[in-house]
């Protein structure tokens, strides 16, 4: 089972987070059918979206999305404070050669950019900060983020081992961090034994989960465990929650896909599940969008539940394209 460990140590003038997340990657890998390095790259940005998504509280959400000039496009993570996150890349395909060290060359495949981190802690705008990837590793790009745009000094690091078959071995990584009033001598013991460190995955392949490899870097230094959280891989995508961004498309628009006569099938970006709208279906949102604009003119505002009834209604009247019902259960990992 995949799990954060949130810690302190040094009497809270550290805290540290370490995850296990063999199973997350293993499950995007299988969603999205990433090429080794899209593995990577995807599964060392979900590992570290988990951790700092708990970070967060209550209904806060996390987006980071690196959007470099490689062959990868861009790696979108979005995790929530409960362990829940999802994510995908542009070209999931994409296959380069190993970099010098005969590592997958995540650095090369998202290349030069920036590292864009959204957080939406419910407040009328979200908080966005961009800073540039540096080395596009994603351990290092977050450690850059954490110094210029939380002034939090951080140790990340962040892996993905693959198969021979090309599926995911073992995934995993850890934060640390400097709270303030964190003195020179503790700065120095935490550099000096972070030096000392294996790889994440190396550490793993011994046998080393998140308990052991705080306990590496932090068992000399007070560590406590203050709690476990599992995590997954969860889009929570649904035929409604697709259909509210088919509304949001505007009446011209689905009046024109109505007029071509044929059903349209739209993919959730984030789990790859398909969703096929009727003819029918679309003129029924069709009628939910005139709805929502006239309501609009009037100052009424769209209520979430009424689309949610009217949804449901509509999926009543098209039972007779039972082929066509979503899967929910495809969104959940096995
Ligand atoms: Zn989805």
């Amino acid at each position: 089972m995949d799990y954060i460990l949130r810690a302190t140590a040094a009497g809270e003038k550290i805290r540290a987070f370490a995850i296990r997340s063999t199973e997350m990657v293993e499950y995007a890998r299988s969603r999205h059918n990433t090429s080794p390095v899209a593995t990577a790259a995807l599964g060392r940005l979900l590992s570290g979206g988990a951790m700092m998504g708990v970070m967060m509280k209550g209904d806060d959400i996390l987006t980071l999305i690196m959007k470099g000039d490689g062959p990868i496009g861009a790696v979108t993570v979005t995790a929530d404070a409960n362990g829940n996150v999802k994510g995908y890349v542009n070209n999931p395909l994409v296959l380069i050669p190993t970099n010098y060290a005969g590592k997958l060359d995540v650095g090369a495949a998202i290349g030069y950019g920036t590292l864009t981190v959204i957080k939406d802690l419910g407040l009328k705008e979200p908080y966005v900060s961009q800073t540039p990837l540096g080395t596009s590793e994603v351990a290092e790009d977050l450690t850059y983020y954490f110094a210029k745009s939380e002034q939090t000094p951080s140790a990340v690091a962040l892996g993905v081992l693959m198969n021979k078959d090309n599926t995911v071995a073992q995934a995993g990584g850890f934060i640390v961090q400097l709270m303030p009033g964190a003195g020179d001598d503790l700065i120095e013991k935490l550099e000096a034994k972070l030096a000392t460190i294996k790889p994440v995955t190396e550490m793993m392949e011994d046998g080393m989960g998140p308990e052991e490899i705080l306990d590496y870097i932090l068992g000399d230094m007070d560590l406590e465990i203050l709690d476990k959280t599992p995590t997954q891989f969860l889009c929570g995508c649904s035929k409604e929650h697709i259909a509210r961004g088919l509304i949001a498309l505007g009446k011209q628009e689905l009046q024109s896909m109505i007029d071509d006569g044929e059903s349209i099938t739209v993919t959730c970006h984030f789990c790859n599940t398909d969703y096929t709208y009727s003819v029918d279906e679309l003129k029924e949102l069709l009628q939910f969008a005139r709805i929502k604009s006239a309501s609009k003119k009037v100052g009424i505002l769209g209520d979430d539940d009424a689309v949610n009834d009217f949804l449901g209604q509509a999926d009543d009247s098209s039972s007779d394209d039972a082929d066509d019902a979503p899967d929910n259960t495809g969104d959940t990992p096995q």
